[in-house]
């Protein structure tokens, strides 16, 4: 089944983003967020207090344990959930549920539309949009083109493999030239290799159209390298630990730089750096 949530803000409830206007300025903002999951058998605490902001154009990742509530953290910035305390902002409007037509999200399962074309997947929100379907199909072929995967706009979701489809699921979130990117761990699921290259693409197409980016990882050289600021959380409830700046130096994987804020990320996430020990 494919998860509908990644489709580009085309779901939810009329548009609430006008209310709650705030002076915490542009881009995305976490003010003092704390996220429970209520259940039958009790409430599960997952965020506790986390504040942090995305300036406009910025790309902050958000790195912590598996289970620390990073996705819930997206799914918040998406308005598809509400904090149980505390408010997120985009553009200096509190988030409700509901579209918000500068959004496009991508995370760690493409969730292509399997009856349809890889063209189609990537087409169908700019038609949902309004865009001719001549239109629309122009701009998923640059697009499928930039993602390198020209050649494949005819083919279908099952006929790719796992990094094709990634690039595809990167692509669709793309093509609506979004202004907030939300990226749940859209690499997870590539080898190792093929991550390296999709993540130097996407800083290629990031440095184009300079959406503001929530991207979460749990790989920290990802972080890195596509990150101006980094978020380190703790485990669950996840506060925020520390927010480690990223300078353009430090994204070469051979500089001091690069070794330098690897170590202190890794530290903060209680990770032993040095095993060369006999
Ligand atoms: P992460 O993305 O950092 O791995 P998540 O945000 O997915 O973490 O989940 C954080 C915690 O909240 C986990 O313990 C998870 O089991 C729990 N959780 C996530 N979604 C729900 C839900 N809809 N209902 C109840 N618990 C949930
Ligand atoms: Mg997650």
């Amino acid at each position: 089944m494919p998860d509908i949530r990644i489709y580009p803000a085309a779901i939810g409830h009329p548009a609430r983003q006008d209310e709650g206007r705030s002076a915490t300025g542009d881009g995305l903002v976490f003010e003092g967020i704390s996220h429970a999951y209520v259940a039958a058998n009790g409430s599960t605490p997952v965020l506790d207090n986390v504040s942090f902001r995305a300036g406009p154009g910025e790309v902050v990742c958000v790195v912590g344990p598996s289970g620390c509530g990073k996705s819930t953290l997206l799914n918040l910035a998406a308005g598809l959930l509400r904090p149980t305390a505390g408010r997120a902002y985009w553009k200096g409007r509190e988030i409700h549920p509901g579209v918000n037509p500068d959004l496009g999200m991508a995370f760690q399962q493409p969730g292509l539309f399997p009856w349809m074309t890889v063209r189609r997947n990537v087409a169908v929100g700019l038609t949902t949009r309004g865009s001719s379907r001549v239109e629309a199909n122009r701009r998923a072929d640059e697009i499928l083109d930039t993602v390198g995967l020209s050649g494949f706009g005819d083919a279908y979701p099952n006929q790719l493999s796992g990094g094709m489809a990634q690039r595809v699921g990167i692509a669709r979130a793309l093509a609506l030239r979004p202004k907030l990117l939300l990226l749940d761990e859209p690499f997870a699921s590539v080898d190792a290799f093929t991550r390296l290259k999709l993540q130097g693409e996407l800083k290629t197409l990031l440095s184009l159209d300079k959406p503001t980016v929530l991207f979460v990882t749990h790989d920290v050289s990802e972080a890195i390298l596509l990150g101006n600021e980094i978020v380190v959380m703790s485990p669950r409830p996840a506060a925020v630990r520390t927010i480690i700046p990223i300078e353009r130096e430090d994204r070469d994987r051979a500089g001091p730089g690069y070794a330098r804020k690897m170590t202190e990320i890794l530290k903060h996430l209680g990770v032993e750096t040095n095993l060369a020990r006999d």
